[in-house]
């Protein structure tokens, strides 16, 4: 099991979290305090599976051990600084404040079979995509395992907002911050917790090869998705420069790796932009190259940034998504969700940063 990497520039919260804590490393560290291991798994129940985040409200503790456990240590640090529901679909996006100041978004979007939390895991991002609102903050800092676990705890604690899927595909490139990613899949997928299955979680990444290979070797119980969005190594490399270092030909081959160990599919995601890669060769270079592994296709609508990108019109979308349906694997059209709250990542909080310098 992987250690949790500490985060960098992030002062320990005056009284750390457990919600990040495996079964295993809460019995190890309360252990370590003449606890023992029973009440350690009676806590991570109170904590994952009834998902109770006061220790006043842990019944089946002494009152003694209560107080003590909440003058050491919390459960929830994160809080919903902000918090806005759409008008034209059924999403919201939340704006977190961790401990230290530091702030995230997530999104929740409701769809009729089930719901989908969208959530950070970085504070900014070090991989500078052309069409990106988090890229103009640059990297700040890794969020830590318990601080991504949160976000889910958070959410589910809300009235009519159970999360039944997660994508990590908010501010920041999960496979950078890859120790604690790992940690807060293990968790969330432990079945004496939250219980979230493989195919319910899917770790979207930009195309770090190396961590591709590795999710692949330590069998990460997740699905894999590619933020594709060029099809050319010219034109990738100009949207999203982690591609000069690993290019097309070396992602697909680690994906296919990826796909052959695990069973499934991968999703390759493909954001719409006007005038860059939306045109016939874009549709022919597509067909080829997701024709050679398990694979499936999202066409995702571009919610415009002020990063001189538009979004190509309904009219393309259409053609697009028509055009490629004789190909040899599935291709969805993503509803557009959120338009209304900024809900592409980092949207909210780049906005709200400008404000507040400006105020
Ligand atoms: S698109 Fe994702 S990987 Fe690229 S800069 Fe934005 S957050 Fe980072």
């Amino acid at each position: 099991m992987p250690q949790p990497v500490s985060s960098i520039g992030s002062p320990a919260s005056i009284r750390p979290s457990l919600a990040g804590d495996s079964l295993e490393a809460l019995r190890t560290r309360l252990v370590g305090e003449g606890l023992t291991a029973y009440r350690a798994d009676q806590i991570f129940n109170w904590i994952h599976a009834r998902q109770t985040f006061a220790f006043q409200d842990m019944t089946n503790l002494a009152k003694d051990l209560r107080q003590r456990l909440d003058s050491a240590y919390s459960i929830l640090d994160i809080q919903a600084e902000r918090r806005v529901r759409s008008q034209v679909s059924n999403c919201e996006k939340f704006l977190f404040r961790l401990a230290d100041g530091a702030r995230v978004e997530a999104v929740w979007m409701g769809f009729e079979k089930r719901s989908t939390l969208c959530v950070s895991t970085q504070v900014g991002c070090a991989l500078d995509c052309a069409f990106c609102a988090t890229a103009t903050m640059g990297f700040r800092r890794h969020l830590s395992a318990a601080e991504i676990v949160q976000q889910v705890l958070w959410v589910n604690a809300q009235e009519g907002l159970q999360v039944s899927n997660l994508v990590f595909m908010g501010m920041g490139e999960p496979l950078h911050n890859y120790t604690n990613v790992a940690l807060a899949l293990a968790l969330l997928n432990d079945n004496r917790g939250l219980n979230l299955s493989r195919r319910r979680m899917t770790v979207s990444t930009a195309g770090l090869v190396p961590q591709i290979l590795r999710m692949t070797e330590d069998d990460l119980p997740c699905k894999l998705a590619v933020s594709l969005n060029a099809i050319t190594d010219e034109k990738r490399s100009r949207l999203m420069p982690i591609n000069r270092k690993y290019p097309l030909d070396a992602l697909f081959a680690a994906c296919k790796k990826w796909t052959e160990h695990s069973g499934h599919r991968v999703t390759f995601e493909y954001i719409l932009m006007e005038g860059v890669n939306d045109g016939p060769d874009d549709i022919r270079g597509l067909r080829a190259r997701l024709s050679r592994l398990p694979s499936k296709l999202n066409i995702i609508y571009y919610n415009p940034t002020d990063r001189g990108f538009t979004s190509s019109g309904e009219a393309i979308y259409q053609r697009f998504y028509n055009e490629l349906q004789s190909a040899p694997f599935p291709v969805t059209l993503r509803q557009n969700m959120g338009t209304d709250i900024d809900a592409a990542c980092g949207q909210l909080l780049v906005k709200e940063e400008r404000r507040e310098a400006q105020a």
